[in-house]
């Protein structure tokens, strides 16, 4: 009887631990991808991240047809969709890597006892993190809830070795499944996907080809030029890691790879592979504290007192805050799918601090907007930056938008390529346009109100409207 491979948040066919034991179990295979939108507690997924996930799943029907197979497309609530297939097919087992998010998790759970009540197999395989939430925990047992011990621990251990992808597929017949297209997963009128699609090429061969170009040409110097939005000093590799089609371990694998070859400096290595121990912290996190998606960590935080203040958000939301930095990193957004980690604390730091606007709201658009939009590493970066989080950050701290700016786009060239309004102002002028000469704006085309807005709020008022405010709850 044939074996069922579940493609959830794996869209790979290299490196995954349940293709690779449905082929070595001899059975021959139906391979499954599931568009549910209908079980309960289930986020639906964001504008951006569907497009992603429309190319991805196009891409892999491909890689899948190219060994010999189809990719069956089923949508519906993703237990009675199985249990269907299973029946129709005639199933001896199903395959899936796990799923860490508390409500797809409890779903898998039930479906595996649904397999097991009818004799059906099921096997789950750990594939999306380094380590299984459960393998890492403090001396007591109990979860990390701050990073530096974790990371301590976590990088301690072994890793498994990369699974290649099979050699040799035998195929069942395929049953039905959907067309692609009438999933409707990219926006129909109006297409506003044309930025995604010149940016990104979602699906396998396309996270390979990012992660050899990025060791080929910007991995060198990543420890300093990580934080530089200005320079293509970070690997983009964000939305292949959402979707899988890559593992962090092949990641880990390619960069001691290169690191022994001599090509990649073990400063730059150790480095990234922090960003990737966050990664797997904010996993963690989410794993052991369900519902920090949208609850503080730290509960005493309810107590504070947002503002409701639509039309911050939508100038937030539409890059018209009058902060160069954060208007860059929002319409790179808007353009992209994607935005530098830098910008993305600044901004989000004017939404929460200077805004006082609930970071929920700012969640949820980069939710709606990043291809890379994961419900793990969005909460806990938002929560890390609004100060609700779980590790100890310093929430009193509240970013200098003009600062960050100079310090980190010094010549203004990631401002320039984003707010083309405000080219022609020199390094000097363009993080604060409001404190240059009338003659020095006139010059640049630049009238402020009119070309490009007024900041909207002084950094100093926003910061101590703040600092009140968190003190407030603080007392
Ligand atoms: P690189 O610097 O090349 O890092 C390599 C990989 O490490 C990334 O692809 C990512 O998987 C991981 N990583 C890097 N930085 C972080 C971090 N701070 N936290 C967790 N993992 C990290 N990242 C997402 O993947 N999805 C999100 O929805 C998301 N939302 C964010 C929201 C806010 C407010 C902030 C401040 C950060 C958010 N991040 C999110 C983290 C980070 O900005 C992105 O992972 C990073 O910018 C992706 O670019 P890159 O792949 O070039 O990163």
């Amino acid at each position: 009887r044939p074996a069922l491979v579940w493609f959830r948040d794996d869209l790979r066919l290299a490196d995954h631990p349940a293709l690779a034991a449905a082929t070595a179990s001899g059975r021959p295979l139906v391979a499954l991808y599931v568009l549910d939108e209908m079980s309960p507690d289930l986020r639906p997924l964001g504008g951006a991240a569907r497009w992603w996930l429309g190319e991805a799943l196009a891409m892999l029907g491909e890689d899948i047809a190219r060994a010999g197979g189809e990719l069956v497309l089923r949508r519906g609530p993703a237990r009675e969709v199985v249990a269907d297939l299973v029946a129709e097919a005639g199933i001896g087992a199903v395959y899936w890597n796990h799923r860490h998010l508390a409500p797809a998790a409890a779903i898998d759970n039930r479906i595996a006892e649904d397999l097991a009540a009818t004799g059906i197999e099921h096997h789950g395989f750990p594939a999306a993190l380094l380590h299984d939430p459960d393998a890492v925990r403090t001396k007591g047992g109990t979860p990390f809830r701050m990073f530096t011990p974790f990371h301590r621990a976590a990088s301690a251990g072994p890793l498994r070795a990369v699974l290649p992808k099979p050699v040799r597929f035998v195929w069942a017949e395929p049953p039905r499944g959907d067309h692609l297209a009438d999933w409707a997963l990219a926006p129909g009128k109006p297409d506003w996907t044309g930025g995604l699609r010149a940016t990104w090429t979602p699906g396998e061969a396309g996270a390979h080809r990012q992660l050899g170009a990025f060791l080929a040409e910007g991995f060198a110097g990543y420890a300093t030029t990580r934080d530089r939005p200005d320079l293509p000093g970070t690997s983009r590799l964000s939305p292949f890691l959402r979707f899988g089609h890559l593992s962090p371990h092949q990641v880990v694998a390619a960069l001691h790879r290169a690191r022994e070859a001599g090509s990649a400096p073990p400063a730059d290595v150790a480095a990234f592979e922090r960003q990737l121990w966050w990664r797997e912290f904010a996993w963690h996190l989410l794993a052991h504290f369900p519902g920090i998606e949208r609850r503080n960590v730290q509960p005493r935080f309810d107590a504070l007192r947002w503002r409701h203040d639509d039309a911050f958000l939508a100038a937030w939301q539409q890059g018209c805050t009058g902060y160069p930095i954060v208007d860059a990193g929002m319409r790179q957004l808007w353009q992209t799918g994607w935005m530098h980690n830098r910008v993305r604390m600044v901004s989000a730091s004017l939404l929460v601090k200077h805004g006082l606007i609930h970071w929920n709201a700012g969640e949820a658009w980069f939710w709606d907007t990043l291809v890379d939009a994961d419900a793990a590493n969005n909460a806990m970066n938002w929560q890390w930056v609004a100060g609700t989080g779980a590790d100890a950050a310093p929430y009193l701290r509240v970013f200098n938008p003009v600062l960050q700016g100079r310090r980190f786009d010094p010549d203004g060239a990631y401002i320039r390529a984003f707010v083309p309004e405000l080219a022609r102002l020199s390094p000097n002028a363009i993080h604060a346009p409001w404190q240059a000469e009338a003659a020095v704006l006139d010059a640049a085309g630049v009238t402020l109100g009119v070309t490009y807005p007024h900041p909207i709020i002084g950094h100093e008022v926003g910061r101590e409207r703040a600092l009140r405010a968190y003190a407030a709850i603080r007392d």
